[in-house]
This record gives C-alpha cells, sequence and structure tokens, in this order.
C-alpha cells in the first residue's frame, strides 16, 4: 500500500515534469513575445522584412506593418504591451488564421479573391506594386525578356504567383521560404533578380549591410492591396479593423508610420487606399 502510493506520487511528479517541459519548448517557439495569459493579442507578422516586419536582433518589432498592428490592435482594446506577435511566412498565413493562431494579420498580405475564399480582409491599408531588385551592375531593365533569367520569389506569395501566370511563365524560378533567403541568393550570386512588392525590395535596398549593393528597376508589375487578414466569417472584427484603419489615415497616423517606415528606405509609396477599394 505505501510501495503504490509512493509510486503513483512520482508518477505525478514525472508527468508534472514533462509537461513542464512540453510548455517550456512551447513557449520558446513563441520567443520574447511575452505572456500568453489573457487580456493579450496575437497577431501576425512578417519577421525578416525590413521597414515593414522585422525583428529587431533585441526581439523587438519594427516596420509599418507592425505599427498599423499596434494601431489596430489598440483600437480593439490592447495596448502595445498587450500585444503577441507570431511570425506567419507568406505560405502559412491563411493557415495561421484559420487555426486560430492569431486574431488577425498584418504581413504584406494582398487581398485576392483565391484568398478570400479562406479569410476575411480588412482594408486595404496600401497599395505597393510588384517589382524587381537586381544587384546595382545589373543590365535587367524595363523591357529585359524574364524568361530564362533566374528570379527568387517566396512560397505562398503572389509574387511567385504572378511570375508563373504571366511575368514570365519559363523563367528559372526559386521559391524560398521568405525574401531574406531570396536577398542572400541574389548577393551570392545564385539568382539575378529577386521580385516581390516594392515595398518589400526598397526596405532590403536600404539596409545599412546592402547600401550600394542592389538597385530596384521601377516596374510596376502588379497591384498588390495590403489587407489585415481575419478569420473567415467573423464580420464583427472586420468591421472594428476597418473603422481603426479609417481612423489610423484621418488622424495622421498613417502618414507618421509612412515617414517613419518608408522614409528611411526611399520608398514612394502611394496614397493612403480608400477602405473597400481595391486597385485591380
Ligand atoms: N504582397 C504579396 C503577397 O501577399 C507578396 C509579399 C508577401 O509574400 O508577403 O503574397
Amino acid at each position: 500500500m505505501k510501495l503504490r502510493k509512493v509510486t503513483a506520487a512520482s508518477a505525478a511528479v514525472l508527468a508534472l515534469a514533462l509537461s513542464a517541459t512540453a510548455c517550456g519548448s512551447d513557449d520558446s517557439d513563441d520567443a520574447d513575445s511575452g505572456s500568453s495569459g489573457g487580456g493579450t493579442i496575437k497577431v501576425g507578422i512578417k519577421y525578416d522584412q525590413p521597414g515593414l516586419g522585422l525583428k529587431e536582433p533585441d526581439g523587438s518589432f519594427s516596420g509599418f506593418d507592425v505599427d498599423v498592428a499596434t494601431y489596430v490592435a489598440k483600437e480593439l482594446g490592447y495596448d502595445a504591451d498587450k500585444i503577441e506577435f507570431v511570425e506567419t511566412k507568406s505560405a502559412d498565413r491563411e493557415n495561421a488564421i484559420a487555426r486560430g493562431d492569431v486574431k488577425f494579420i498584418a504581413a504584406t498580405y494582398s487581398i485576392n479573391d483565391e484568398r478570400k475564399e479562406k479569410v476575411n480582409f480588412a482594408g486595404p491599408y496600401l497599395l505597393a506594386h510588384q517589382d524587381l531588385l537586381v544587384k546595382t551592375d545589373s543590365d535587367i531593365a524595363k523591357g529585359t525578356d524574364l524568361n530564362g533569367k533566374k528570379l527568387c520569389s517566396v512560397t505562398g506569395s503572389t509574387s511567385a504567383q504572378n511570375v508563373k501566370a504571366d511575368i514570365a511563365p519559363d523563367a528559372q524560378l526559386k521559391e524560398l521560404g521568405g525574401y531574406s533567403e531570396c536577398i542572400a541568393a541574389l548577393q551570392s550570386g545564385a539568382v539575378d533578380a529577386v521580385t516581390t512588392d516594392d515595398s518589400i525590395l526598397a526596405g532590403f535596398a536600404a539596409q545599412e549591410k546592402y547600401k550600394g549593393q542592389f538597385k530596384l528597376t521601377g516596374l510596376k508589375l502588379s497591384n498588390e492591396n495590403y489587407g489585415i487578414g481575419v478569420k473567415k466569417g467573423d464580420t464583427a472584427t472586420t468591421d472594428k479593423i476597418n473603422a481603426a484603419l479609417t481612423k489610423m489615415v484621418s488622424d495622421g497616423s498613417w502618414q507618421k508610420a509612412v515617414d517613419a517606415n518608408f522614409g528611411p528606405a526611399n520608398y514612394k509609396n502611394e496614397p493612403a487606399p480608400k477602405i473597400g477599394v481595391i486597385v485591380s
């Protein structure tokens, strides 16, 4: 009897230890995003896009999407210290929303019909255009046939989709997990160009470590209307976010975020879009 008790107690201790270990590894996946207890909101952003969504070496977050997300969260009732940022890569966004990993996503997320079948979108809050980033001495320019060229883009992005569908179906397209990986491929000479939104490319080109190495071609290959992704059918949250975005523009916070994040990259963005109006 006594022995049995001890055994049961040990088993309980062991179970506790195991669940504590499981919790510990779960937490470290979420990195430095703070407590996941009550009163916090989980928001999906990019971690590797300077000027838009970037995790800084000190664990803080910067960029236009981060500022938009922070403003929106505040309007939903969550102060900045109640936000838990989660990385949502291009190919993971619809699933992250469907699974409920995040309440909303602000991650250079273009609104399109295919995605609208899986998620709700608030916005748009920015209009960008697909462009190419090449080495400063590259002769790729307007009018260059990109078929046969080595291009890099990201899996699950509209940029990769557009290359395959119409920009250059016969290009050698390398699809990687994030744009920072494409930039490394461009720097090493493994690819001739990186293609995605000009907003993203301008941020990389302006980084201190790449200064003078890359240039944008200035081609406007598509219209990318950035929306905030929300769970499919969650009209209440979508409406609240639309109201927040409208307020962000009217009270000057949108322009402030533009100046702070795109100014250093010398990115000349389009004026604030009207909520619900998609430029096709
Ligand atoms: N805006 C485009 C998209 O939503 C390209 C940028 C990205 O991959 O986040 O796919």
